[in-house]
């Protein structure tokens, strides 16, 4: 590598900003270049955080939005001093907590990474408003190519494209899911501007985009019934107002078992509730003890949970805030919103409307139903299984052999360093992953605080190979 590194920043929402911003920090008075592709104007805004509709909040108390693991609570500051929380008094609760619209956490995550670029001029920083393509090997060094024409040759790349669209509803025929009312990715901005005020709407899936999609349509208006339905019909779990502080110890001795994790987790909660402490404070534990508790785990075992306890993780896990949950609860004491244990069977256009057929789930053995809706949306998440396909540059990457899906379907394949594994099974020179995607290796790797430690650590990784590399005047090879 001769002369200034230059370093590609794929993807600038959130894991991609916290990477930058850590390795300008960590980087020092060096001379580097840093480039972030990232087509939204806000940089650390990403899917989450630049929705702009005002129901939308952040799951977790500002006070947890952790960006720096050295000062935690900074995002709540901030958001308290800087005239945001003035601006939004139903943000902050009676007990103290702030739960801030999810913009207010993108305009704080920009205005840290350019103030932090600003005042570090030894970083030539630019931010690229386009979508990189294509990636293919330049020598020692990478060509990058993106949708806005240009070609830009890069010595190292920190791939964070973020979370893939949600799955094509294989369930709806191909007419119904072409329907102006049949929503197949509610993150779309304003996708559900086509919903009528008296439209009885179904909703597939009932993790927290459900709770988004019903909170933003009654903040629209929205005043027919809502069902939302999904196979076990788990919803998110709100948090007790108490501060909790994690408890139990999960991932020492390791265990290769999912079934003696489970035992493990059920005799915590029982021993956290004997000493007065809930449920919330061993799902903390859980969180921090994440990587190492996925990592013991055999790979039949991952597999396990991935089927089979996934969806009961997920809904402990994932929090809500109490506004949305508040909402959701008005709703289904009205009777207004439905939630549903069921299988869908068919989603078929009837005349303006939608027939489903669905079969409720149960011990029992339960008939097929037929329902008749004005909308649907699809709630289902993002379909990480596909993510190398939905993405070109990660596709172009793939063919090249330089990186592949990991073997869960979570994300991309990494190792303990985050560095991508290609084609061969061996990490790819300089490739590097950021954020959720690397949640094959890293499990727990979701929500903040863990989805910015990582970054964080990666830029300490990357900081102290471009140290490696200067003083040994070498090439950046790992
Ligand atoms: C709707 C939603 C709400 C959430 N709310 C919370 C919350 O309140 N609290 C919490 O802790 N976690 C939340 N999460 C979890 C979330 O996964 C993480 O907090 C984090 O935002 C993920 O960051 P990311 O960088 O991986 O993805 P993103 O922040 O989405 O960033 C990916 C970026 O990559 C860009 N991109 C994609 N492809 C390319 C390309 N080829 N070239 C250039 N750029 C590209 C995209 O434009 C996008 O901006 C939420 C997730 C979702 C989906």
């Amino acid at each position: 590598m001769a002369g200034v590194p230059r370093i590609a920043v794929v993807g600038g929402g959130f894991a991609g900003a916290a990477f930058a911003l850590h390795l300008i920090r960590a980087n020092g008075a060096r001379p580097i270049a840093l480039d972030v592709y990232e087509p939204l104007p806000l940089l650390g805004a990403g899917l989450a955080y630049s929705s702009e509709d005002p129901a939308h909040r952040i799951n977790v108390a500002a006070a947890r939005m952790a960006v720096f693991s050295e000062d935690p609570t900074h995002f709540d500051r901030w958001f308290r001093e800087t005239g945001e929380a003035a601006a939004d008094p139903d943000a902050l609760l009676e007990d103290g907590r702030a739960y801030p619209r999810r913009a207010a956490f993108g305009r704080y995550m920009d205005q840290l990474l350019r103030h932090a670029a600003r005042a570090f001029p030894n970083v030539r920083f630019r931010h690229l408003r386009t979508k990189v393509t294509d990636v293919v090997p330049r020598g020692d060094a990478y060509r990058l190519r993106t949708a806005a024409g240009d070609e830009i040759v890069s010595d190292l790349i920190v791939l964070s494209p973020g979370h893939p669209p949600p799955p094509s509803a294989r369930w709806a025929t191909a007419d119904a899911a072409r329907a102006p009312r049949f929503i197949g990715n509610p993150w779309v901005p304003d996708a559900l501007a086509v919903v009528r005020p008296d439209d009885e709407v179904l909703i597939v899936g009932t993790g927290l985009t459900m709770a988004d999609v019903v909170s933003s349509l009654r903040a629209r208006g929205h005043v027919g019934a809502i069902t939302a339905l999904s196979r076990r019909g788990l919803t998110p779990r709100p948090r007790t107002i108490l501060p909790v502080e994690p408890f139990g110890t999960f991932h020492q001795p390791p265990t290769q078992s999912a079934a003696d994790l489970l035992r493990r987790v059920r005799a915590g909660v029982r021993a956290a509730a004997k000493e007065g402490k809930p449920w919330e404070c061993v799902v903390d534990a859980l969180r921090q003890q994440g990587t190492a508790i996925w990592q013991g785990l055999s790979p039949a075992s991952r597999r396990l949970f991935l089927r089979h306890l996934r969806a009961w993780w997920d809904v402990h896990r994932y929090q809500i805030a109490p506004q949305i949950d508040r909402v959701l609860q008005d709703d289904q004491r009205s009777g207004r919103l439905k939630v549903v244990k069921a299988d869908i069977l068919a989603i078929r256009r009837f005349e303006g409307s939608f027939h489903v057929s669905l079969r409720p789930r149960g011990k029992a053995a339960h008939p097929e139903v037929e329902r008749f809706f004005d909308a649907v949306v699809n709630c289902t998440g993002p379909d990480h299984g596909t993510v190398v396909q939905s993405n070109p540059v990660l596709q172009s990457m793939s063919e090249g052999g330089l990186l592949r899906a990991d073997p869960h379907g979570l994300g991309i394949d990494v190792d303990s360093l985050a560095r991508a594994i290609g084609r061969d099974g061996t990490p790819t020179r300089n490739v590097f992953v950021a954020g959720p995607l690397a949640r094959g290796y890293f499990g727990e790797l979701m929500g903040l605080p863990q989805v910015s430690l990582q970054p964080e650590r990666l830029a300490i990784t990357v900081s102290e190979l471009l140290g490696s590399a200067e003083a040994a005047k070498l090439d950046m090879a790992v």
